[in-house]
């Protein structure tokens, strides 16, 4: 039996008083993949604040397993101009992921490098670890700041637009990652995209993992419009609507 790990019961979120998001009730169990879709504006990265306690609820509350402590939670924020800048190399940026996991331990231990030497190599980054972060590209970038948040997560990871400006080729490897992270490692994943190939790929069934089932979709609209399974979705109204508009959109 899965148990829930994160979630929300009759939640709201807003700032300074407006209303942003409203009548979420929805939440993830282990193992689970969660695409978050919805037009831009719609409140996709104040739910994942607000999942992360950066936002507080205005209304309801966000369900959160008692299991869950600070370690176990990696995130990916959107991509900032300040990440560009980082004067360290991808070893060294990764590492940085293991800080919330230390405790009170003042160095980092052997177990931790050795994480990190595993994810570098999961994610294709192995021979360019000892590279300097600012001189890498796009790709590269987003892909040590995916495995940064990978060693940051125990049992979960919460990813804005993880594939947001790299090219189709690099995008698809990037979901083909991700689903072997949630399959091999039993991590559980809810990413926001607005790409409409990445939630096709990302909620699609795996047949190879024996546990594993569909992904599931939220689509938001200032409030929730679905939750439910990725088959269910692409029959619903705002599947279809949803899927409809952005195939219509790609060159
Ligand atoms: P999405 O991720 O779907 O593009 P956001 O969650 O970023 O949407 O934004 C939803 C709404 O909340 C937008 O109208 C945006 O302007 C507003 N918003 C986002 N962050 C803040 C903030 N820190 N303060 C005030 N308003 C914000």
């Amino acid at each position: 039996m899965n148990s829930v790990l994160l979630g929300c019961e009759a939640c709201s979120f807003g700032y300074d008083g407006r209303p942003v998001l409203s009548c979420l009730d929805f939440f993830v169990e282990e193992g689970d993949r969660l695409c978050v879709v919805g037009e831009n504006g719609s409140g996709k990265s104040t739910l994942l604040k607000g999942l992360l306690s950066l936002v507080p609820p205005s209304g309801g509350r966000v369900i959160k397993n008692p299991c869950l402590t600070a370690g176990d939670i990696g995130y990916l924020p959107q991509e900032t101009p300040l990440q560009k800048d980082f004067p360290a190399t991808v070893f060294e940026v990764v590492l940085s992921g293991r800080q919330n996991r230390r405790g009170f331990a003042p160095f980092y231990t052997k177990a931790d490098r050795a994480a990190v030497e595993e994810t570098l190599l999961m994610l294709g980054l192995g021979e360019m670890k000892q590279s300097c972060f600012r001189e890498l590209s796009g790709g590269q970038r987003r892909r040590t700041l995916l495995a940064r948040s990978l060693c940051a997560a125990g049992k979960i990871l919460l990813l804005d637009e993880p594939a947001s400006g790299l090219d189709p080729i690099i995008q698809a490897g990037l979901y083909e990652v991700l689903k072997r992270i949630n399959a091999e490692l039993r991590i559980t994943i809810i990413m926001v995209s607005h790409d409409i190939e990445g939630v096709l790929r990302f909620t699609a069934e795996d047949k190879s993992a024996s546990v594993n089932r569909g992904g599931k979709v939220l689509h938001l609209a200032g409030k929730q419009l679905f939750f439910g399974s990725a088959e269910n979705y692409r029959e619903s109204e705002a599947g279809k609507m949803f899927l409809g508009a952005h195939r219509h959109c790609e060159p």
